[in-house]
């Protein structure tokens, strides 16, 4: 099949709708650096576009009908989002999916500690990252602190200009001929991804310590200030003690509140237009919030469908979708089985053949083409930058081993809606046979016997702290996931 350049498709009206969609998948980049922040950002977003919390409406017991939205949130983590079609749910839904948590370094429960005048931060990353991506750039501070009882604080250090910024130090060149005679997965090590985070003692004013007890003799007080004459005392790990005051000052933390915290290291900054021709955008946690933030946009601006569109967007999926607010867990389904109790329709049986007539895109980004790198890829079936969205029938590796594998009538299916709103798109494996693989959550999905594929964007230098997407491909995501919520149907 011929790749086509899929900015050549484009009229003046496209171009425009192509740049605003993409200002304000930036935006949700920015403003969600963890999945925490992720669903705040979608809740605010959908909320202004009608979307009602679908707990709220259970306990009032209210009917839902035709054209009624409503969405889920599960431990500020995950969100299940629906909008009531014209068909009995029973006849399957059109769900679009995608994962919001991203690779990153996750604080260790006890973390702080003190050696070479440097406070740290212990650390332990989550998702695949190629450790030595992760230091010498600035990083900021995402997430939060609960305290015992129960108040949450929010962190979010690094992303304003007038922010401090963290960092993980490496060894300089100078002094590195053994460190580079090393494999690159050992060259910085697990353990040795710990953030500095201070470097300055707390001094300890040893006569406004003095002169607090003995305020009654001024004689005495006067002798004193000869004696110390402006001595200061260094406690000991004076820098961990220090940061540990300011953020009593500044948080109300004590030490032992990391215990319960979820503080989550990423790259510092904002979301860039990247090339002359501002045609691509390099960004942090594109992987797989580029199909969250489309997939979410598709699903506000579908204005008919006959069947019920549903948005699942999840968390866990770099660490095999596990816990309860992975896509593993049950969540979807009681929502699910929620929602079709207030349409009146639901039944056990009624709950999976609603589910088993679902047809869904599971999508994720998938590595594009890259000429620096171009053994590692089939070009025949390889995801381009600016190819349009991708459908990868099978992922896996060493025999499409964990892949989903989409049925070929499902695909022909999909080629007719693309084609019909004249969608550019483009398929693709992860890599080539025996070297690629990698998991989503299409397989979780395909486990009720629906139809799914795995569908998505491509991505450049995907999973290291800036990730490279293609405008093009953004705008052509979005386009085909309104295509799919109104057109298909099996
Ligand atoms: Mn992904
Ligand atoms: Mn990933």
């Amino acid at each position: 099949m011929e790749k086509k350049n899929v900015w050549e498709t484009y009229d003046a009206k496209h171009l425009k709708k192509l740049e605003s969609l993409n200002q304000e998948y930036r935006n949700f980049l920015d403003n969600g650096k963890t999945e925490r922040e992720c669903i705040g950002t979608i809740v605010n977003i959908i909320e202004k576009e009608g979307y009602r919390e679908l707990e709220g409406i259970i306990k009032s017991g209210e009917e839902l009908s035709t054209g009624d939205k409503v969405y889920s949130v599960w431990m500020n983590k995950s969100i299940a989002m629906f909008r009531i079609g014209e068909r009995p749910m029973a006849e399957g839904m059109n769900i679009l999916g995608a994962h919001i948590d991203s690779p990153r370094l996750d604080v260790k429960q006890n973390p702080l500690y003190e050696d070479g005048g440097f406070a740290y931060f212990d650390t332990h990353y989550y998702g695949g990252v190629k450790k030595y991506q992760w230091v010498t750039i600035p990083l900021a501070i995402h997430g939060v602190v609960v305290k015992k009882d129960g108040t949450t604080i929010e962190l979010n250090i690094g992303e304003n200009e007038e922010d401090p910024v963290f960092f993980i130090s490496d060894l300089l060149i100078h002094l590195s001929q053994e460190q580079l005679e090393k494999k690159a997965a050992k060259v910085i090590e697990g353990e040795a991804l710990d953030l500095i985070i201070g470097n300055k003692p707390l001094v300890i004013d040893k006569k406004a310590e003095k002169g607090k007890d003995k305020e009654h003799n001024k004689e005495k007080d006067k002798e004193n200030d000869k004696e110390n004459n402006g001595e200061k005392e260094q406690a000991k790990d004076a820098v961990k003690k220090g940061i540990l005051e300011i953020l009593k000052d500044s948080y109300g933390i004590e030490e032992e509140d990391f215990i319960s915290a979820e503080l989550e290291i990423v790259p510092a900054g904002k979301a860039r237009e990247a090339g002359f021709d501002r045609s691509m955008i390099l960004s942090y946690g594109q992987d797989d919030r580029v199909c969250a933030f489309t997939s979410m946009r598709a699903m506000l601006d579908v204005k008919e469908s006959d069947r019920t569109a549903c948005c699942i967007l999840v968390d866990k999926e770099e660490i095999g979708s596990v816990g309860a607010t992975g896509m593993r867990s049950r969540f979807f389904e009681n929502a699910v089985a929620e929602v079709m109790e207030l349409c009146r329709e639901y039944s056990e049986l009624n709950l999976r053949r609603c589910l088993a007539h679902s047809c869904m895109l599971s999508s994720d980004v998938s590595s594009a083409f890259d000429p620096s790198f171009a053994a590692s890829f089939d070009k025949k079936n390889v995801a381009y930058l600016g190819g349009g969205m991708v459908f990868n029938k099978f992922t896996g590796s060493r025999g499409k081993s964990g892949s989903n594998d989409a049925n070929a009538e499902y695909l022909a299916h999909l080629r007719k809606v693309m084609a019909d709103k004249k969608v550019n798109f483009q398929t693709a494996e992860l890599g080539k046979v025996d070297l690629g693989g990698g998991g989503t959550i299409a397989y979780i999905l395909a486990l009720y016997g629906m139809n799914v594929i795995d569908s998505g964007v491509a991505v450049l230098n995907m999973h290291a702290p800036w990730e490279a997407t293609s405008k093009a491909d953004v705008y052509e995501a979005y386009r085909g996931y309104m295509a799919f919520v109104e057109e298909a149907s099996m």
